[in-house]
């Protein structure tokens, strides 16, 4: 089937297709992938990345959303015998279904990418590695360290998770149509052994969207306007020995584990 065939590209489910083989090869050998490998795939589009993955993986399992691309794709599946296409929205398809080991691997669609990346690395256990294609702002964002703009919950939430590095930046010229934001692509690879327990690691998600809620205000403000008392944030940054007018962009991801721990012995 000819690209042509496709229905043209829907903008509001953030259609920027991939065009370019050489980028496809890169992205699926930095995703290191083997026969015994289970892939999920978000968002195949028109496939180009798909086909590459299903040469590389013993398992592809690919959701797409909209159902006329659903349908391209379905058409072509005997090409490809080993990809499950599932016609489903990325944020509801239960990922408990994918066996631990499964590596993510997706051009995702820009629009949606944050809520998605987040639901990726809340289902993390069973993912080793996510090789992803993102708007370059979030990579940036992923990647950064304490003491820039681009540093916030999603820095600390993902270095939490995993090591994370920018692996290569992507032309608009590779996507058609081209996207107006710029591209890159992120590997992540996921922390065996993050260090907190389940229900201390839901304080640190709390306590960290606290922090950053105020970006303009001191650690300890933006606390107390989240609800947190102030002399018990106070006591716990004078236990931590961190200044009383630090602000939330200056800690990095090690002094949210360790605020998180005295707010619990604080409790
Ligand atoms: N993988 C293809 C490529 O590289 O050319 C397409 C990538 S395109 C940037 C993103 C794809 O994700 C589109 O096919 C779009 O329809 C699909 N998509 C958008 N929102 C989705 C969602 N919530 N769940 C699953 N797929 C989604």
């Amino acid at each position: 089937m000819l690209p042509s065939d496709f229905p043209p590209a829907n903008k509001r489910l953030g259609q920027n297709f991939l065009i370019d083989h050489n980028i496809v090869r890169k992205i699926v050998a930095a995703a290191d992938i083997g026969q015994d490998s289970t892939v999920l795939e978000v968002g195949p589009g028109r496939g180009i990345l798909t086909e590459a993955l299903s040469a590389a993986a013993g398992r592809v399992v690919a959701v797409e959303i909209d159902p006329l691309l659903c349908q391209m794709l379905e058409n072509r599946q005997a090409k490809w015998p080993n990809v499950e296409f599932i016609c489903a929205d990325a944020l509801s398809y239960p990922l408990d279904q994918l066996p631990v080991g499964t590596i993510v691997v997706a051009n995702l669609p820009y629009y949606v990418s944050t809520p998605l990346l987040f639901r990726l690395l809340d289902a993390r256990r069973r993912f080793p590695r996510l090789v992803l294609m993102l708007q370059e702002e979030v990579v940036d964002r992923l990647v950064a360290k304490p003491g820039g703009s681009e540093y916030g919950v999603l820095s600390v939430m993902a270095q939490y998770a995993a090591d994370i590095h920018k692996s290569f930046r992507v032309s608009a010229q590779c996507f058609r149509p081209r996207p107006e934001v710029g591209s890159a692509v992120v590997r992540l690879l996921v922390r065996e052994r993050s260090g907190l327990t389940a229900e201390a690691e839901r304080e640190f998600r709390l306590l960290v969207k606290a922090a950053f809620a105020h970006r303009r205000k001191t650690l300890i403000n933006s606390l107390r306007d989240e609800g947190y008392l102030v002399s018990r944030a106070t006591d716990v940054l004078n236990r931590l020995g961190f200044p009383l007018n630090a602000r939330a962009e200056t800690l990095s991801v090690s002094d949210f584990i360790a605020l998180t721990g005295q707010f619990r012995e604080t409790n």
